[in-house]
């Protein structure tokens, strides 16, 4: 939920590589030139579509399996509430998160870096939202890394977010920032949601320390209205 006491990242200090955020190649590919056809009638996903998506260890980043080697890094804990436009809890949301690992790299064919991977970072996780609405996964925090072809700016530490609820059509796509990171400062993503409320919405709050040495975030989302987290359009 959208918390005013959450320091603002400062504006964004360079018009000229914020022009490259709304000059976003894969932004205008994503939007359709023509109206959308319809062809099969729209139906909500219904209360039951979870049944069997979520298994036992999913909820952890940081590991292959439950109990196996953990991941280099600093481990993390990030808890959370999704809310709906009048505050209530949505429960059974699904949420699931990715990331790049401790030094700023993704399992993933088409990251090109350089950085090593991790044998024993799953780098995501799936999870329900509990009857207050509520989600908890492990981690560790991820690294920042440079974005090839785009000015290869760094993007600061941050884990992308999907979230698939009874009601919604298509899932929804965010990203978690940290508390702190002066690169949050530069980064077109984060600085390209203009409304500063917003824009803090989409930092986490530094809580206590977990028992285990774990930092610990929260993160909140609030899937519409006035403190509606910022979305953005799927890559
Ligand atoms: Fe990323």
């Amino acid at each position: 939920m959208s918390d005013k006491t959450i320091p603002h990242p400062k504006t964004f200090v360079d018009k000229a590589r914020l022009g490259l955020i709304k000059g976003y190649r894969v932004h205008e590919m994503r939007t359709p030139s023509q109206p959308v056809r319809v062809i099969t009638p729209s139906q909500t996903i219904g209360p039951f579509f979870h049944l069997g998506l979520v298994r036992e260890g999913d909820d952890d980043v940081a590991c292959l399996a439950p109990g196996g080697p953990r991941a280099q890094g600093t481990p993390i804990v990030v808890t959370g509430q999704v809310t709906d436009e009048n505050g209530g809890p949505v429960r059974k949301a699904l949420i699931e998160v990715w990331q790049a690992n401790t030094w700023g790299k993704y399992d993933h064919p088409d990251d090109v870096t350089q950085a090593p991977l991790d044998p024993n970072l799953k780098g995501w996780a799936r999870m329900l939202t509990d009857n207050d609405g509520r989600y908890r996964f492990r981690s560790i925090k991820p690294g920042a890394y440079p974005n090839p072809g785009y000015d290869n700016w760094v993007r600061p530490p941050h884990i992308h977010y999907s979230i698939f609820a009874a009601g919604l059509m298509q899932r929804l796509i965010t990203q978690l920032f940290f508390p702190g990171e002066a690169l949050n400062d530069i980064d077109p993503i984060l600085n390209g949601v203009e409304d500063m409320d917003a824009r803090a919405s989409l930092v986490a709050r530094a809580l206590p320390g977990e028992a285990d040495g774990s930092l610990a975030f929260a993160f909140d989302i609030v899937l519409r209205g006035k403190l509606e987290t910022p979305f953005m359009v799927e890559k």
